[in-house]
């Protein structure tokens, strides 16, 4: 037996059995119940059909012709037992009454006369009911010995003096009752062993065949998890479709592929972790290096150095500390960022303002290059929606960006357009240009274009945080770009429409 059988054996299996074995001792009780009830009653209406005359005979065969058993209103009960025995020798089963028309006993001939009656009258109505049908339909009537129980009978009427009566004759009576319940007893027993044996025998046939269908698949799905926790990341249940559970099956396997796509994820994120900081902690120590040899060569030659050289040394000391402090803040933003510590605040705002402003703000710098920097249509005021302290921030960088890598005499071009629903923000430069190779890596933070050559120009952060905020804005950035010519960068953010957002 293998793993998978022996932790479906005690279980699952075990319960199938269990429920199957009640269904089909249920099902049997409830064949013999039935089988016994409709014997039962196929028995007594039989005996009742076959016997329906035989208080009918009593009265014609032999009182009218013999000398009357009502005597002054009194029974003779000597010429009324003598008749009545003869009959019982006959049939053993019987128990005879006779009835004033109140339905009182006014003598019984019983097998046992020590047995009394115990009741002193029967009902009438099933009685008359008999003597209407004929004897034709099926009736029962009171039994006086056992009071609340209901017997077959026979019935007729008789006038003898005046007076009206019934013979009436319990066909079930003691003897009948005790005869009919031994033989019932036997035949349940036998029927019962019978039937028992038969439903079991089938019932393990049926159930071996039902269980091992049942699980069948489950024996399939367990081995194909129980591979998956050991390991083989590559289990998956075949024909998944085709399974009789096949919703389990689809379900394990859109998990499986769920648990290894989220493995993969986390270990490329927990790759491209260590990459950046191995990246970042490269480009803090250069920056610190030159501080450092600066600082000591000012400590060291102080009294030797000219007012120039100082001037030099401390212009070199403050660029590298700035440097640091744009790499310390950038690393913050992003990790911020990226730990989805952030969330947009979306307002309407115009863009074409916020444009404005940020010209103006890298006018100088842009100038300082010889670098034409200018903002395109700039009369149209184009509102959107979205987080502005944000989107400024993603013009920074796209702005510093497209000018640091800008050869003088260049120029760098925002521009605005509505588009539809959206406004399509393009920052285009006449720069350097991304080779197509490096263009799918730009927004991810360590892996810098043309690594060693270009390093010391940037951190590879800025386009990454921009590619955070468009994130969080559910929108995407494109970049185009050919090496020598230039770069556009263009991504949309939703444009404000007051009568639809308001
Ligand atoms: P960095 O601090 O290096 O500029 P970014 O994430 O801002 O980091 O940019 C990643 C890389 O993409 C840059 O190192 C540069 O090679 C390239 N890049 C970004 N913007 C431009 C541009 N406008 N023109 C040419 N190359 C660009």
């Amino acid at each position: 037996m293998s793993q998978n059988e022996k932790t479906l054996t005690p279980k699952l299996v075990k319960k199938l059995w269990a429920a199957f074995i009640i269904l089909v001792l249920l099902m049997g009780a409830s064949y013999i119940l039935i089988t016994s009830y409709f014997a039962n009653k196929h028995n007594q209406e039989t005996t009742q059909r076959l016997n329906a005359d035989v208080a009918n005979h009593v009265i014609a065969e032999k009182f009218q012709n013999a000398s009357p058993f009502l005597e002054d209103g009194s029974v003779n009960k000597e010429l009324f037992g003598d008749l009545m025995h003869d009959m019982m020798a006959v049939n053993q089963g019987i128990e005879v009454y006779l009835l004033n028309d109140l339905g009182e006993i006014l003598y019984s001939v019983v097998l046992d006369p020590n047995d009394k009656d115990a009741t002193k009258s029967v009902s009438l109505d099933p009685i008359r009911s008999f003597i209407q049908d004929q004897g034709e339909k099926f009736v029962l009537g009171d039994d006086p010995r056992n009071p609340g129980e209901q017997k077959i009978f026979s019935a007729a009427p008789y006038s003898v003096d005046g007076r009206d009566g019934f013979i009436y004759i319990v066909l079930a009576g003691k003897k009948f009752q005790e005869v009919s319940n031994t033989l019932m007893g036997q035949y349940f027993a036998k029927l019962g062993l019978g039937a028992f044996l038969l439903t079991m025998l089938f019932a393990a046939l049926i159930g071996l065949l039902a269980i091992w269908f049942l699980t069948k698949n489950l024996r399939l799905i367990i081995d194909t998890v129980r591979r998956f926790r050991e390991g083989d990341l590559t289990a998956r249940i075949e024909n998944p479709d085709s399974s009789d559970i096949s919703i389990f099956a689809n379900s394990f396997n859109e998990m499986a592929d769920n648990i290894v796509d989220n493995m993969n994820q986390m270990q490329s994120v927990d790759q491209l972790r260590r990459e950046l900081i191995a990246n970042v902690s490269h480009d803090l120590r250069t920056p610190l290096a030159v501080l450092k040899g600066y600082v000591e060569t000012l400590q060291i030659k102080n009294d030797t150095l000219s007012e120039d050289e100082k001037k030099e040394y401390l212009k070199i000391t403050h660029d590298s500390i700035d440097k640091l402090s744009t790499l310390i803040n950038q690393l913050f933003e992003y990790s911020k960022l990226e730990a989805e510590q952030v969330t947009p605040i979306k307002e309407p705002f115009s863009i074409t303002e916020l444009s404005h402003d940020l010209i103006a703000k890298f006018k100088l710098l842009a100038d300082k290059k010889g670098i034409t920097l200018k903002l395109d249509n700039p009369e149209d005021n184009n509102m959107v929606f979205a987080d502005v302290g944000l989107v400024e921030r993603a013009l920074q960088n796209l702005i510093e960006n497209a000018i640091k890598y800008t050869q003088p005499n260049g120029s760098v071009t925002l521009a605005l357009k509505k588009r539809d629903k959206n406004v399509e923000i393009n920052i285009t430069d006449t720069g350097s240009g991304i080779p197509v190779s490096e263009q799918p890596f730009i927004f991810d933070r360590y892996k810098q274009v043309g690594k060693s050559a270009k390093k010391q120009q940037g951190y590879g952060l800025g386009l990454a945080i921009v590619k955070k905020i468009m994130d969080l804005h559910d929108t995407t950035i494109t970049v185009l770009s050919k090496p020598k010519e230039g770069s556009s960068f263009i991504f949309n953010l939703p444009a404000y429409l007051p009568s639809v957002s308001s």
